[in-house]
């Protein structure tokens, strides 16, 4: 049988494990021993579900969009992350990890943010908890992404700006591990399934809510299940529970940008090699000597040249099927959603909506789209592109 779990070292077949600065294992480590052990306490169980319902709005609902149903000839659902506090999914993550920092008594928390997403997910519960906040953004971020930044201000956190590298996701991850290097008692709450062992298993668990809600709420077992992937956060929560159903086709939609052929695309699974990113081995967007070459996505939340390992293994043994989109089909399947069902999707999510464009449905298919946040941020984006 096919294994969706990682190994003691954290390796997902071969893609994983912890390949951190030597300053950085102590605190590893210790997550590392002491996580699941949290995460599977009763207490912990008891506080986060309470949070889930309570503070979040879940179970997020599962919604039969007729209209896209009969545009597509399928029955198509939508799985409501956007309907989340704080508009995504991000918020199931950083709940957890709050919680689980807390017990292991941190008070100082960074986060890296694309987005801003999840910049506003950990802004929100570091509010709740009372513990200091600092939010890490690429330049190129931090104006496309302008309401998450004041967002994540007024709910009383830091943002450092980040003019090195790109300006986008990979310079805001480079810079909180800078900063954790030389704060080694911070806790990091990374946003994504990636990162050195344990997070993206520690990650994968606190989105596995969705697909364990999903289960009970569609009506038989789903034909597909379609998901955005920048780390592969909200794709593993959507997936979770279905890893074992063989018949249930997972696709995996990921930034092509503007096309793999013009260099300027996101499309890891498609077009990334084996490498080492952020300290676990992957698949990486490089050159010929193996330099991480800078994506590029409209998407800010994909606009990663890296994968959770989770990713690379499922690529590699077959379970998933992974489809490119391009910015422009990202930004029409956002107006169609929002023109044919009322609900505007964000550009992540628009990525998972566009891959309903290149599937051959059956008229019986079900099939779950992941809608994994709300398009706030990005109206001055589809404004701007579609002239209005
Ligand atoms: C961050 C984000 C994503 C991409 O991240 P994953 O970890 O791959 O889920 C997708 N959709 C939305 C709305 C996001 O905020």
């Amino acid at each position: 049988m096919k294994n969706y779990q990682i190994d003691s070292k954290g390796y997902y077949g071969e893609f994983g494990g912890a390949l951190i600065p030597y300053v950085l294992s102590g605190p590893i480590n210790k997550l590392a021993e002491d996580y699941k052990e949290i995460l599977e306490s009763d207490s912990f169980k008891k506080e986060y579900e309470a949070l889930l319902k309570e503070y979040v709005g879940r179970p997020s609902p599962l919604y039969h969009a007729a209209n896209l149903s009969e545009k597509y000839g399928a029955n198509i659902y939508l799985k409501r992350e956007d309907l989340n506090h704080t508009g995504a999914h991000k918020i199931n993550n950083t709940l957890g990890q709050i919680l689980l920092a807390k017990q292991l008594g941190k008070s100082n928390v960074i986060a890296e943010t694309g987005a801003g997403q999840h910049g506003v997910a950990t802004a929100t519960v570091c509010a709740k908890f009372g513990m200091k906040c600092t939010i890490f953004m690429g330049a190129l971020d931090v104006k496309r992404q302008a309401p998450n930044v004041g967002r994540i201000k007024f709910l009383g956190a830091d943002v450092v700006t980040v003019e090195s590298g790109g300006g986008a996701l990979t310079s805001a991850v480079d810079a909180a591990l800078g900063y954790w290097i030389e704060n080694p008692d911070s806790y990091f709450l990374i946003g994504s399934a990636v990162g050195p062992h344990p997070y993206p298993d520690m990650v994968a668990r606190l989105q596995s809510i969705i697909s364990k809600e999903l289960k009970v709420q569609v009506p038989r077992q789903p034909d597909y299940i379609i998901a955005s992937v920048g780390g592969g956060s909200n794709a593993t929560g959507a997936f979770y529970h279905f890893f074992d159903d063989e018949q249930v086709k997972l696709v995996a939609a990921e930034a092509e940008g503007k096309g793999i052929e013009t260099g300027k695309h996101a499309a890891t699974l498609t077009a990334g090699k084996e490498g080492v990113l952020h300290g676990s081995r992957t698949l990486v967007i490089q050159d010929e000597k193996g330099e991480v070459v800078e994506p590029y996505s409209i998407s800010s939340g994909l606009d990663y040249p890296g994968v959770g390992p989770l990713y690379a293994h499922l690529l590699s043994i077959g379970r998933i099927e992974a489809l490119a989109i391009k910015d422009d089909e990202a930004l029409n399947a956002a107006k169609l959603l929002s023109q044919k069902e009322g609900i505007i999707p964000a550009l992540e999510s628009a990525h998972a909506l566009a891959a309903l464009e290149k599937i051959n449905f059956k008229k019986d298919d079900i099939v779950v789209v992941n809608l994994s946040g709300r398009g706030d941020k990005d109206m001055n984006t589809y404004l701007n592109y579609f002239n209005y």
